[in-house]
């Protein structure tokens, strides 16, 4: 099979992806924040994180994924300035006239995003764990990051000192000046805050409903830290595979790298994957502009959540994808006729043993695109010729469109058939209809085999006409 290559981040180049352990390719995802819903932009970026880890367990890796919920201190800007975000949930709740306690917020948002995930076929991490179950392990880390020399205290905050860490540009190559342009809009001005880049690990000026003691006083952890701990914890010092959206390439991701890094000495991790943004009618999806759409403004206007995931799938996930309506019903006449063409073959081929495809040019194929960073557009063309290449045998073009969906997850296995729906009697019935409506067609009488179709219609089956005969399809 092809060698695996991502595009590092890091490196701004192609790497070949050179794991650990094979076993079990470590991997952190930075997670939702669970005070608001996750709009369809969010959900892209978990779609193509889901489509990393089933091609890795395809290529035949073993995976350990990790994925914190932020459910405490996101600052409505992600340099740490502005509102702490569940203050400002609170205060919207609050306006729609409900009482409502922050963690019940975050509860309320996780179980929507899990919903949400499910719907579109995303697996489970190994671990996905709120930040708040981590508050220890965020104050051991900056502990030890102050006995390291690199956290300094001040009345308002735990900072990292960045001027200790010289490769804190690296990541996102940046300059010094780029950041002091940011400062400008802070909130709260901290005199003694030593470089404009400092960021906070512990919060003691800002107001949250969810504070803790620590050995600076009472206040609440820095977003950074959270990703830093969490991935310390479950995955070791340094991990496989990071992910986020091309939003932490500037700020989130470098402070990760800052704190782990300085504790560790080691690498936070190899190889680091950023999705790209989703626009809508090409421009910035915006509450303002009527723009900002959850899933269920989707469920709402008929469609299945797999067509999103489809249209998700079309796009690579270093690229900028355009959302519209007209696209999305594209992605949903695609995906249909991929599972019609999954219903037929099932009913051409049912109680048969399919065939081991392994080596089959085409799961080479197959496998080679996923093998270039993910290439999702370039394995969905693939898996669209098998549904051409009617000359194959129909039990291999069904095996290979179930190994195929492994790693699409259009849940083509649990397409429904006849054989899903009828009785034995009620099949054998559909087949004399059929037979009959075939024998009427021979004999060129159009008008009975008019009258036949529409006695198989009101059993809900219409049939298409395939070049292995007709095959009964639910309606
Ligand atoms: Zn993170």
């Amino acid at each position: 099979m092809a060698k695996l290559h991502f595009y590092n981040t890091h490196s701004r180049k192609l790497e070949e992806f050179v794991p650990i352990n094979p076993k079990e390719v470590t991997l952190y995802t930075c997670g939702p924040t669970v005070y608001f819903d996750a709009h369809i932009g969010n959900l892209k970026i978990y779609v193509e994180w889901d489509l990393l880890t089933r091609s890795l367990k395809y290529l035949g890796y073993g995976v350990k994924r990790v994925m914190n919920t932020t459910d405490v201190g996101q600052m409505t800007s992600d340099a740490d300035l502005g509102e702490d975000k569940m203050m400002k949930a609170l205060k919207r709740e609050k306006e729609k006239g409900k009482e409502i306690t922050g963690q019940e917020i975050a509860d309320m948002y996780t179980e929507l995003f899990l919903h949400d995930a499910d719907s579109l076929n995303i697996e489970r991490p190994t671990v996905i764990s709120p930040a708040t179950k981590h508050i220890p392990e965020m104050i051991a880390l900056i502990k030890m990051l102050e006995e390291k020399g690199f956290a300094y205290k001040t009345e308002h905050a735990v900072y990292f000192d960045v001027s200790k860490f010289p490769k804190y540009f690296e990541f996102s190559g940046q300059k010094l000046d780029d950041k002091n342009a940011g400062v400008r809009d802070e909130v709260v001005v901290d005199p003694d805050k030593r470089n404009p880049a400092d960021f906070r690990m512990w919060q003691l000026d800002q107001e949250s409903v969810m504070m803790w003691d620590s050995p600076w006083g009472k206040g609440f952890p820095g977003w950074h830290i959270e990703c830093s701990a969490m991935a310390m914890k479950y995955l070791g010092d340094t991990i496989d595979i990071h992910t986020g959206g091309i939003d932490h390439i500037t700020i989130h991701h470098p402070n990760e790298i800052a704190q782990s890094e300085a504790a560790t000495g080691k690498p936070l991790a190899h190889y680091w994957l950023h999705g790209e943004f989703l626009k809508v009618n090409n421009k910035k999806m915006s509450k303002s502009a009527g723009t900002f759409y959850v899933l269920k403004d989707i469920i709402d206007k008929g469609f299945d959540p797999l067509d999103f995931r489809y249209f998700a799938l079309q796009a690579h996930y270093r690229f900028p994808q355009n959302f519209t309506w007209e696209s999305l019903e594209g992605a949903r006449s695609a995906r249909q006729l991929i599972n019609e063409q999954a219903a037929i073959l099932l009913t051409l081929t049912h109680e048969k043993t399919l065939p081991d495809v392994s080596g089959h040019e085409l799961k080479e194929r197959f496998a080679a695109f996923l093998a270039d960073d993910l290439n999702s557009p370039g394995a969905l063309s693939v898996m669209w010729e098998v549904v051409k290449r009617k000359e194959l045998p129909n039990e291999v073009r069904l095996a290979l469109l179930f190994d195929f969906d492994q790693v699409l997850g259009l849940r083509l296995e649990k397409t429904d058939t006849i054989y899903t729906e009828f009785s034995k009697d009620e099949i054998a019935e559909i087949n004399e209809l059929l037979n009959d409506r075939e024998n009427a067609k021979k004999a060129k009488d159009w008008s009975k085999a008019d009258e036949l179709r529409d006695r198989l219609t009101e059993k809900k089956v219409r049939v298409i006409d395939t070049s292995a005969g007709p095959v009964p399809l639910l309606l």
